[in-house]
């Protein structure tokens, strides 16, 4: 005999094997019920009735819980893919601004080539003279500064031209940016 477990899955195995059993699937019939059967069939239907209602009402109470969370999930989704769609468009910024800055420093370099290489004199005129500062600067940008140094060019240079200390200001700042592109510093080992 088979040892089934206590409880409703036990019963409803009990209730088979009896029904398995008996001729007729172990079914009462109209004439084959007893009193005793009866009341412990309606017992059991009141008993089962009283679950499912319990059931029911467990359901019901959680429903809104269970609903409150999902709406909390498909908002977070939903942010979730705003965020990943806003970094993707980010990184494509980046990128393109990185190709970009790659090709402004073989144009700044291309310049600084030019006026270096030329023969040209760039101090005399005034727009040579500030194509020059931007590019290619007036400053000493050396290191270790020694006697093969030229110093003072940048003053020199704006007392030719009458240009004033902002001018000057804005003459190394602009050839601190167009250095910063072609001669980017090495990343700190
Ligand atoms: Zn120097």
């Amino acid at each position: 005999m088979t040892d089934y477990p206590p409880g409703p899955i036990g019963a409803a195995r009990r209730a088979v094997a009896a029904r398995e059993q008996h001729p007729n699937g172990g079914r009462h019939t109209a004439d084959t019920i007893t009193d005793d059967a009866l009341d412990e069939l309606y017992a059991r239907i009141e008993t089962l009735e009283a679950v499912a209602a319990g059931n029911k009402r467990h359901v019901q109470f959680i429903v809104p819980d269970l609903e409150n969370a999902l709406a909390r999930a498909e908002q977070a989704e939903a942010e979730r893919d705003k965020a990943c769609t806003a970094f993707n468009a980010k990184v494509m910024e980046l990128e393109e601004a990185k190709e970009d800055r790659a090709t402004l420093a073989l144009i700044f370099d291309g310049f600084g080539r030019l006026l270096a290489t030329s023969s040209r004199d760039w101090q005399p005129y005034p727009v040579d003279a500030w194509l020059y500062a931007v590019i290619l600067g007036w400053d000493c940008e050396e290191t270790v500064h020694d006697g093969s140094c030229t110093h003072g060019a940048l003053e020199e240079t704006a007392e030719m031209h009458g240009w004033d200390e902002a001018t000057i200001a804005k003459a190394r700042r602009y050839r601190a940016a167009v250095r910063g592109l072609t001669e980017p510093k090495e990343p700190a080992q």
